[in-house]
């Protein structure tokens, strides 16, 4: 498969940065109104866009009257805050401009944890779409304390997630570095871009996030662990320079512009889902039953060791390091089912229980595993 055709492209999501957006520190309304007028163009070759765009925080601060980099967490939150209508303001002014109806989608990561969020979060996505409005997307940064710096806290993978939850096709990640490097081209005058990678290796994550030898400017690691969220929805991701010249169209239309990062097998939605949530515990069990599991054999109490965390039937937890599964049984009924027989657990939890499986055999993801054939569940 030509990793450059596009031709066949139906859905596409955009993330711009918040490097991209600005100039002289300034959000730059002459970018976002040619940013609107290429997703306008698009969409007139039929592809539908969903954006995320970041800059919440930086505007926020602006109009606050801060200098320099906002580090204190509560600050940031209220930055956002402030933030957040002033670029919504903006893109609806821009995107008015070039004809466009933007609406406003606030995600945190509980939202993409909880699967019945999740799957709200989709219809609502696939209404708007086919109303013909384009959702602008950003992290509900002045509530989802987690994702400012630390637990989430970037927009490429959220924008990963978000193409993997609409079924997109690609993802295009326009940031101020102009692709993926042989090297770092800020020390290496031998650097070369990448046109196209197959597949995300530890080396290249362990290169991106090592000091002084990064590949590309800062950012790179959360690029390379969008591009493996996006690739095992099998979205193909590419990763351009925002500034360049109708960079949009040309990546659609199959330029070598930036660096294709190829796709996988698609996995099925929910496999996606179990992969990409956040993990509210642990279950360790024996080496039987990961043999069992991995033969796609259902996971039983008795092979369980021990427990760790607190979490709820229904949530995603690791099985050892290996594999995660959406869990039938909380943990506090789970440390008391470690080691005892199936037949023993209506015994244990009280009479009406009926549930006999921690979680069937389609509940369970192995984390390196991207062999599951898409059946649109
Ligand atoms: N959500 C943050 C904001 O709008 C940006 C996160 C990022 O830059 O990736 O300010």
């Amino acid at each position: 498969m030509d990793q450059r055709d596009f031709s066949g492209l139906q859905r596409l999501v955009v993330k711009v940065g918040t490097n991209v957006l600005s100039r002289n520190d300034r959000l730059d309304r002459e970018y976002l109104q040619e940013l609107a007028a290429q997703i306008q163009h698009l969409r007139g070759r039929g592809i539908e866009v969903c954006l995320v765009t970041s800059g919440a925080i930086g505007l926020g601060a602006r109009e606050l009257g801060l200098t320099g980099r906002v580090s204190d967490i509560v600050l940031r939150q209220a930055c956002a805050a402030v933030g957040q209508p002033i670029l919504m303001e903006e893109y609806r002014r821009a995107f008015q401009a070039a004809g466009i109806l933007p609406a406003q989608v606030l995600l945190t990561r509980e939202v993409l944890n909880s699967r019945s969020s999740y799957v709200k979060l989709r219809n609502a996505v696939e209404r708007l779409l086919e109303l013909g409005v384009v959702p602008v997307f950003n992290e509900n940064d002045s509530v989802s304390v987690s994702e400012i710096g630390s637990a989430f806290g970037d927009n490429d993978r959220l924008s990963a997630l978000i193409a993997s939850k609409v079924d997109a096709e690609l993802l295009i990640l326009l940031s101020d570095v102009g692709g993926y490097y042989s090297s770092d081209p800020r020390t290496d005058p031998e650097a070369l871009l990448l046109s196209r990678v197959d597949g995300v290796t530890a080396e290249m994550t362990a290169a991106a996030g090592s000091a002084g030898s990064m590949v590309g400017t800062g950012g790179m690691v959360t690029k390379l662990q969008a591009v493996r969220i996006a690739a095992s929805g099998g979205c193909r991701v590419v990763l351009a320079h925002g500034r360049e010249e109708r960079v949009l169209d040309r990546i659609v239309s199959g330029e070598e512009v930036g660096t294709v990062f190829s796709a996988h097998r698609r996995l099925r939605n929910k496999s996606r889902w179990i992969l990409h949530s956040a993990p509210r515990g642990r279950i360790v069990v024996d080496a039987g039953a990961l043999e069992a599991i991995r033969n796609h054999k259902s996971l039983l109490p008795r092979g369980i060791v021990s427990v760790e965390g607190t979490f709820e039937s229904g949530d995603v937890v690791l099985v050892n390091e290996a594999a995660k599964l959406v869990s039938a049984f909380s943990s506090r009924e789970l440390e008391r089912l470690a080691g005892l027989h199936s037949s023993q657990i209506s015994t244990v939890l009280g009479g009406a229980d009926d549930r006999k499986l921690i979680a069937r055999p389609e509940e369970m993801v192995f984390l390196e595993d991207d062999g599951i054939e898409e059946s649109g569940v």
